[in-house]
């Protein structure tokens, strides 16, 4: 059980962890493919960028061959005249003058000497045999133009791109180069209309792998060859245009770059943008998504965590409740005693299987009656008191009540009553009883009682008892107002009957005096008390003068009638008695005292053995007649 109570948020949990990382995975993924095409859209403008480049490039180059061609006409036409030079020089000057990006015209004659140039700087005295493009047109039959290498301009120190022509004499063989010498800036500048970043770069490549233009403008790499980087040895032989990445061997940064082939001339753009930089830019966009994304998972995952954490708090206390709850079951289970829960209504909700043993029931039958139920009905309001108690704010209590058994039985039970800690007190609260069955020593407690206030020898109550009723039943007199009668009865002669007939035989004559006096008692209120030896004292409630003499003339008649040998009380021979009586008057005023009430008696008694025995007197008349007496109060 506690297993499953463990075990079923784990695995909601568990599922829940699922849907979070599957959500971050989604998350993780759409990012990555977001970067992803963010570098194939920068890839696809890198190729396009570096198209238009080299477009441009071939444009140029095509441009260069109209100046060419109208040069080597000219030197067609001219040839062998004279001002020859000067005329080329003139067409040459006004080809350089209407093209902006054109920094030069030159023909060089087969000897590579400079015959004419657009230029205004003095060039007599160089020799351009040794270049490589010189070099190229001697040996080769191309009648096109070429691209030459990129170089610094001897006259203006300017980077020029030379495109040369072979200039052929009228029998076919090597007459001279007529160059074109492009403003490599102005190519250059023309890169500085793509936006590639700060990191971006471009590189325009000859056919061969020679470096053509730079953008940064960078000298050292005008003119060598990157013919063994990637781009040619792997990327170039797969594909005319394409992208890669690779790190720069400049300036050794991460870089993206798009390249293309022109078809047409074979020269090779590639424009490159820093990965960092892209990346940077995607990371804009993305920071802000992976923010809200965390904060969404940081919630999501907060408030799953408290959802947990109460599912397992209140599964905890649920748990404790169980054991709790078992814990007092198995306690009260073993327990002799009778365990009883009851709600504030004092109606039951648990009972220990004791009941069974002690009410005579089973415990499901009990559930949900109510605790007066079966109970002695004078003990309803003790019942009553300690649960208004209870309910007021008292935690324990005590009782001793009776209760009738399912058999009829009636028992005794004692009960400790716990207020349970919780509940807001009235009936909201809730109670735990231990009841013992306490009959049998209700049962002990009552024969000690009887014990010990009973005489043995004739069964009648003792000294002590008496006591006891008298004190009540005067207290009851005087409250009542009603008159109390009591008479002392004593023996005659009763020493010489011990000393003629023995102890013994004075014992039964004790007994059936006290049968006699026993059976002339009706009402149910008359108490008769053996008081001393052979003093019999008989308390009359509720009753006045004339009828205690009745009663008291009654015992006389029938102790005499039981004729009872007594030789030595004469003038009988039988046994008689003689009784003092007096009766107490509240309702004329009297106020008496136990004592005083008693030696009143005990006075008449005295009169009457005075006066012969076998008689009754009363001390009514002694009272009367002896008004202001000092032993004798009357108010
Ligand atoms: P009187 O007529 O004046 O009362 O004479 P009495 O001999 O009866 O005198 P008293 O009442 O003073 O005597 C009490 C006698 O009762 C003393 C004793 O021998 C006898 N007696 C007292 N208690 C018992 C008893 O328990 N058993 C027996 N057998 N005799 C008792
Ligand atoms: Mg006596
Ligand atoms: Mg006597």
């Amino acid at each position: 059980m506690t297993g499953a109570i463990k075990y079923l948020p784990a695995r909601t949990f568990v599922a829940v962890a699922f849907a979070v990382f599957g959500f971050v995975g989604l998350i993780v993924w759409g990012e990555y493919s977001s970067w992803k095409s963010q570098v194939s859209h920068v890839e696809a403008e890198l190729i396009q960028t570096a198209k238009a480049l080299v477009q441009h490039a071939d444009d140029t180059v095509d441009m260069a061959k109209f100046p060419l061609a109208a040069v080597i006409t000219q030197i067609q036409q001219e040839r062998g005249a004279p001002d020859m030079p000067a005329k080329i020089t003139q067409v040459m000057k006004s080809q350089v003058d209407t093209t902006p990006w054109l920094d030069a015209l030159a023909v060089i004659d087969a000897d590579g000497r400079m015959i004419a140039t657009s230029s205004s700087i003095d060039a007599s005295g160089l020799n351009f045999s040794d270049r490589e493009y010189f070099v190229f047109h001697q040996s080769s039959e191309t009648r096109e133009p070429v691209l030459g290498r990129p170089l610094k301009n001897k006259l203006s120190s300017q980077w020029i791109l030379p495109v040369t022509q072979r200039i052929s004499n009228p029998d076919g063989s090597f007459g001279g180069v007529a160059l074109a010498a492009f403003i490599l800036t102005e190519l250059t500048n023309f890169f500085q209309g793509f936006s590639l970043g700060s990191e971006g770069s471009f590189l325009l490549v000859r056919r061969d792998g020679v470096v053509l233009a730079r953008a940064p403008f960078l000298q050292t790499l005008l003119g060598s060859s990157v013919s063994t980087y990637d781009l040619f040895t792997t990327h170039l032989r797969q594909r005319g245009s394409g992208s890669y990445h690779f790190t720069s061997p400049i300036d050794e940064t991460q870089r993206i770059g798009g390249f293309y082939r022109s078809e047409h001339s074979g020269m090779v753009g590639l424009a490159a943008a820093s990965e960092s930089e892209t990346l940077a830019t995607w990371m804009r966009g993305a920071r802000i998504r992976w923010m809200s994304c965390f904060i969404l998972v940081t919630i999501t995952g907060f408030l799953v965590w408290r959802w947990r954490r109460q599912i397992m708090l209140r599964r905890a206390s649920e748990a404790l409740l169980v054991a709790r709850e078992a814990e007092f079951r198995l306690l009260a289970e073993g327990s002799g005693d009778l365990i009883q829960r009851f709600n504030g209504h004092g109606i039951r909700e648990y009972l220990s299987p004791s009941v069974r043993e002690i009410f005579g029931v089973d415990a499901e039958a009990m559930l949900g009656t109510h605790i007066l139920e079966n109970l002695h009905e004078d003990d309803h309001d003790v019942v009553s008191q300690v649960m208004d108690r209870l309910r007021e704010g008292s935690t324990r209590e005590n009782m001793v009540v009776r209760r009738k058994r399912a058999d009829g039985k009636q028992i005794w039970l004692e009960t400790t009553l716990n207020r349970l800690p919780g509940g807001t007190g009235g009936t909201d609260i809730r109670i735990v009883a231990v009841t013992r069955d306490v009959t049998r020593q209700k049962n002990i407690q009552e024969e000690l009682d009887t014990l010990a206030n009973t005489d043995e020898l004739t069964q009648l109550a003792n000294r002590r008892s008496f006591n006891i009723h008298f004190e009540d039943m005067v207290l009851q007199a005087a409250q009542q107002r009603t008159p109390l009668s009591i008479l002392m009865i004593d023996a005659d002669r009763f020493k010489f009957f011990n000393d003629t007939y023995g102890h013994a035989a004075g014992d039964d004559c004790l007994r059936a005096l006290a049968d006699v006096v026993r059976g002339s008692i009706r009402r149910s209120k008359d108490f008769v008390a053996r008081y001393g030896g052979e003093e019999i004292a008989v308390l009359l409630p509720d009753t006045d003068g004339a009828g205690a003499s009745k009663a008291a003339e009654n015992i006389r008649q029938r102790v005499a009638g039981l004729r009872l040998p007594h030789e030595k009380n004469l003038p009988w021979g039988y046994v008689t008695i003689s009784i003092g009586m007096a009766t107490f008057y509240p309702a004329r005023g009297e106020r008496l005292t136990t004592g005083e009430l008693f030696e009143r008696a005990d006075h008449a008694l005295y009169r009457a053995k005075n006066s012969g025995r076998n008689q009754v007197a009363a001390a009514e008349q002694e009272a009367s007649m002896a008004t202001g007496r000092s032993d004798i109060r009357s108010v």
